[in-house]
């Protein structure tokens, strides 16, 4: 799209701005390797990009106009990318120094290239924010339970034909029951939202945390064997147990318990890991809560 705005108008570059809440901010330009302007992000109103976003009309720019919000310090140009009767975004094209100003001409095919990369651009985020919450939890934004599922076949097969270590942790709020009985529901889920926020504080990049359950939670952490999964589990404890969680004016006291497995020692199939990462909650319920436990076994289990 902006190879072709660029032939189109006889420019020496383009670039892509995205609306992103109250700002603008310089997502792909054209050729890659051609100067970068000093602003990648701007606030709605402000610069080229940014007065186009805000009120969505397309600007032509002179020789000297001095907008540091672009790169060659030739003329500029910019239409909006529509999305219904809004502005997702702007294309900016620019000319060298040594190039004439652009005219209506180029302003009318820009805006008639705008229209359809528009909607095209639109499509792709409408897509890709479908995408995301199909593997959210809607409540605590972490992962949901596909997310889980799908993310731990992933890595049990990439662990599995890389002789990789992989561990799998659930955990489980120590009598949450009380907390919902006492606070009140709403209170519950917004301790539910902040042990979400914590758990993915404590963890890696890499590492996943899903909603499993009501209030339990499952992380997969990749390239992990059970020593570090062990270290991870205490974090988590640590994290939950530390600071009590405070909602308006409720102090909530909690604290969780947590089993841990690992490929293969636990099992060498998701199910069996999962499994085994439950029977060490368990344990660690029995044995008390907010601790954690690792699962038994690493021994052959005879079914009857
Ligand atoms: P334990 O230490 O044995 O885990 O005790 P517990 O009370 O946490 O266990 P139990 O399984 O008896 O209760 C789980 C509670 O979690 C009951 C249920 O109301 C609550 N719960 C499950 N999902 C949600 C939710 O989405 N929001 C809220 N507020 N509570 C939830
Ligand atoms: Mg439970
Ligand atoms: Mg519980």
């Amino acid at each position: 799209m902006l190879q072709a705005a660029m032939s189109a108008t006889d420019a020496q570059r383009a670039t892509a701005w995205l609306v992103e809440g109250e700002s603008i901010v310089a997502r792909v330009s054209v050729p890659s390797a051609a100067p970068r302007s000093q602003v990648r992000r701007l606030s709605l109103g402000s610069g080229l990009a940014g007065q186009v976003a805000a009120d969505g009309l397309a600007r032509r720019l002179g020789h000297g106009h001095g907008d540091d919000t672009t790169a060659l310090g030739g003329a500029a140009l910019a239409a909006p990318l529509r999305r219904g009767h809004g502005v997702l975004g702007v294309i900016v094209v620019e000319r060298e120094t040594s190039r004439p100003d652009f005219g209506t001409d180029d302003e009318q095919m820009l805006t008639s290239l705008a229209g359809p990369a528009g909607i095209a651009v639109d499509n792709v985020l409408l897509h890709r924010e479908a995408q995301r919450l199909s593997v959210t939890d809607p409540l605590t934004g972490a992962g949901n339970l596909r997310h889980m599922t799908t993310t731990l076949a992933r890595e049990v097969e990439r662990s599995t034909r890389f002789d990789r270590p992989l561990s799998v942790l659930l955990l489980d709020l120590d009598h949450f029951k009380n907390v919902n009985d006492t606070y009140g529901h709403t209170v519950g889920d917004a301790v539910l939202r902040e042990l979400a926020r914590r758990l993915a504080s404590v963890v890696r990049e890499v590492d996943t945390v899903a909603r499993y359950g009501g209030e339990e939670f499952v992380v997969v952490t990749p390239e992990t064997d059970t020593l570090g999964a062990e270290h991870l589990a205490e974090r988590i404890c640590e994290t939950v147990r530390e600071e009590p969680f405070v909602v308006g004016d409720d102090v909530v006291v909690v604290t969780v318990s947590v089993g841990v497995a690992s490929l293969p020692i636990h099992g060498t199939a998701s199910g069996d890991l999962v499994r085994a990462a439950d029977e060490g909650l368990y344990a660690a319920k029995r044995a008390g809560r907010d601790q954690w436990q690792v699962a038994p076994g690493g021994e052959v289990r005879v079914d009857r």
